[in-house]
Order: structure tokens, then C-alpha cells, then sequence
């Protein structure tokens, strides 16, 4: 049974040993970089190459012990669906939105009487189907999300369950669960495992599952998250497109100061950016900006307007996000985001200016590049370019 407590992403123990050095960026034992959760200082964990750290963020789906063995003709039926949150280190889960499709019916949205899960906590969510025939089979598609915040960040994932309804021969019910038995991908071979839940005669219609309820195997609905908007861009030149935790960060027009180039592996999972000095000369910044005259110096007077600490960098949910920590605010296109502003969500193709008072001063020109439904390379082109064998 696909296991989300399991291995995601192919994350080796080695890489949770080296990823509790500070500044470590690579696993000195296998060389992956490390990509840490954004709560990393709390829970330890990383990321796998589908964005979720295992260690926040286990949902469990259950079909409750009193789920109904049997149907009445044209009768409709109540799934008694139980959400539990198995997060080993206290984080509440948040369920944002739950659908349901029943055979090929377009998807429905279910109303939740309630959203936070506590961890070690479980909610209950009556689902009612749509009217069943006396006899014949249905598959019934559960798929909700699911978001993990931390401080003013967050995280959002879609998982998915599929069960198959048959109604045998006088109304009673064989619940049986699809399973892809290669996980998430092409050409697996589906296995229907029954739910043990078993009609106890005519008049008693309410499970016997041991008294258990019994757990219904999730996956990752990675193509309904790009596609419904609950990660990566929901809209613009990447609409439907993730960008991935480990895509590369490529820094240009930096001259000889540029930071190296690679996936952001920091402590707390953000990029820095200020007047401050950068991490390699000793200040907190992953990179220094500063403007600069057309003849390569510093502009001392200009540069006093950014702040130390201007603007923090992240990948949040499958988006580039900046967020605006300088008083002066920046520009992403004719928009002026201050620090009391929600997250700017960067696209591709947008220029951050640094100074809405100087926009011409001091920008970052960001590119992506996608493939296959995923960015795998940002490169960051500071405007104007400092020429290579010049210092900023
Ligand atoms: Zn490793
Ligand atoms: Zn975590």
C-alpha cells in the first residue's frame, strides 16, 4: 500500500544527518542538496522532489467503522470519512477543500464544517453519493487538500483516494479500494483490495470491520494540484506549471560578485537580499544589492534607500514568492509591494525593482525555465548587468 509515511522523494537518512549542519547546502555523504523543510528548525525534515516533508505533513484518510453495507434501490449512500493528521511533531494540518467524483461525473466540492486538524487529531466528513442503481459497480474518487503553515509561510498539497463501490445482487455493498501498485505513474497494474467490511444480516446495517475503521490508501494528485491551482501558477506565461524545491537558482549580471548557482538550501529554506553583506563576506544576505554607477561604482548615497535585509526569496507552494522586507517596498511590474503586503508572487518574465522611487536603479529580471509541467532553472539577471571582471 503506498505509504506517505514512507520514503518521499527518495530522501536517504544521510541527508537528514548532514542537513543539521548549519550552512551545510550539499549532503557531504551522497551529494544531494539538501533541501530543508520550511520548519526545519522545528521538525528536522526535508523536502523529497515533490515538495512535501514527511515529517509535517501525514494526512491519513479512513472510511469510518459504521460505513453502510448496503444500499437501498436508487438509494444514495453516506462514506463516513474520518481525516487524521499522523504529523509526528505537533503541526496542525489545515483541509482546504475536498471533492468528490463519482464514476464520470464532473468533480464536486464538498462543504467542510470544519479545516484544522491538530496533529494526532481527527476530524469526521459525512460524504453522500449520488443515487446508486440496485446493482453494478461505481468508483468513487475522494481528493482533497491539504496546507502546512509555518510563521507567515505555507504549503499546499492534494492527495487522493480511489474506491470502487459494487452493489451485489440484493443491495449489499462491496467496498473495494483501487490501488496503483507502482505508486503515481504510467501502465501500473491496479489492484481492488476489499475493505473489510462485511453485512451483518438484513436488519443490522452497519459494519463489522473489527470494530476498526479501515485506512484507505492516499496518493499524490500532482497533476489535479498543477491543474486546480493548489500549486504553481494558476495563471500567466506558467500557467499549470511547478516550480520544483530543487530547481536551480542561476545568478547573472552580478559581475565577479555573483552567488553561486543552485537550488536554495539555506536553514530556513529563503534567500536573503539587502544592502548588507552577503553570507561569503561575512554579513546574513545571500545576495548584496547595491547600485551601482554606468561606470561600475558603488553608489553609496542611492544604495542607502535599500534596506539591509530588503526582500526574502522562497518557493512556496510550486511559485517563486517574494516577500518585501525593506521600508522603501519593491515594484513587480506596475505594482508597488510594501512590508505590509502579501507574498509577491514572481512569474516569469517579471522585473522585482529593488527602489519604486529609482525603478531604473536597481532591478532583477527573473526567467524560468519549464519542461514537462516543471521549472527546473530560475536564472535572476540583475539590471543594469555589472560586466564580468568588475566588482559591485
Ligand atoms: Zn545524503
Ligand atoms: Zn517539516
Amino acid at each position: 500500500m503506498p505509504d506517505l509515511a514512507g520514503n518521499p522523494g527518495g530522501i536517504s537518512q544521510c541527508c537528514y544527518q548532514h542537513a543539521l549542519t548549519e550552512g551545510a547546502v550539499f549532503c557531504g555523504e551522497c551529494g544531494k542538496p539538501l533541501l530543508r523543510c520550511m520548519a526545519h528548525t522545528e521538525c528536522g525534515g526535508l523536502v523529497g522532489d515533490d515538495g512535501r516533508c514527511s515529517v509535517c505533513v501525514r494526512p491519513q484518510l479512513f472510511l469510518d467503522k459504521d460505513a453502510a453495507t448496503d444500499v437501498k434501490a436508487g438509494g444514495v449512500l453516506v462514506l463516513p470519512l474520518v481525516f487524521y493528521n499522523a504529523s509526528g511533531v505537533a503541526r496542525p494540518l489545515f483541509i482546504t477543500d475536498v471533492w468528490i467524483r463519482e464514476g464520470e461525473r464532473p468533480r464536486r466540492k464538498i462543504e467542510l464544517p470544519w479545516k484544522r486538524l491538530d496533529a494526532g487529531g481527527s476530524n469526521r466528513l459525512n460524504v453522500q453519493t449520488g443515487a446508486l442503481e440496485r446493482q453494478g459497480r461505481y468508483g468513487i474518487e475522494v481528493t482533497f487538500a491539504a496546507a502546512t503553515n509555518y510563521f507567515m509561510r505555507e504549503e499546499r498539497f492534494a492527495f487522493t483516494s480511489s474506491l470502487g463501490l459494487e452493489v451485489e445482487q440484493g443491495g449489499s455493498l462491496v467496498i473495494n479500494q483501487t490501488i496503483n501498485t507502482a505508486g503515481v505513474g504510467t501502465g501500473a497494474d491496479t489492484i481492488y483490495a476489499p475493505i473489510r467490511l462485511e453485512t451483518v444480516g438484513d436488519q443490522v446495517r452497519k459494519a463489522q470491520a473489527g470494530g476498526k475503521a479501515a485506512e484507505l490508501a492516499l496518493q499524490r494528485a500532482d497533476n489535479f494540484e498543477a491543474s486546480n491551482g493548489v500549486r504553481g501558477y494558476a495563471d500567466g506565461p506558467l500557467k499549470g506549471v511547478v516550480i520544483d524545491r530543487s530547481a536551480r537558482i542561476v545568478w547573472k549580471g552580478f559581475g565577479d560578485n555573483a552567488p553561486n548557482a543552485g537550488p536554495i538550501a539555506t536553514q530556513d529554506s529563503i534567500l536573503a537580499l539587502g544592502r548588507g553583506k552577503a553570507v561569503a563576506e561575512g554579513g546574513d544576505n545571500h545576495v548584496q544589492l547595491l547600485v551601482t554607477d554606468t561606470g561600475g561604482a558603488v553608489d553609496e548615497q542611492v544604495s542607502q534607500a535599500i534596506s539591509r535585509r530588503h526582500m526574502e526569496l522562497f518557493i512556496q507552494s510550486g511559485r517563486l514568492c517574494a516577500r518585501v522586507t525593506g521600508s522603501a517596498g519593491v515594484l513587480v511590474g506596475d505594482h508597488r509591494h510594501g512590508v505590509d503586503d502579501a507574498l509577491a508572487v514572481i512569474n516569469h518574465g517579471d522585473v522585482i525593482r529593488i527602489l519604486p522611487k529609482y525603478p531604473e536603479a536597481l532591478g532583477l529580471q527573473v526567467r524560468m525555465r519549464a519542461a514537462h509541467g516543471h521549472v527546473d532553472e530560475i536564472t535572476i539577471t540583475r539590471v543594469p548587468v555589472i560586466p564580468e571582471g568588475s566588482k559591485s
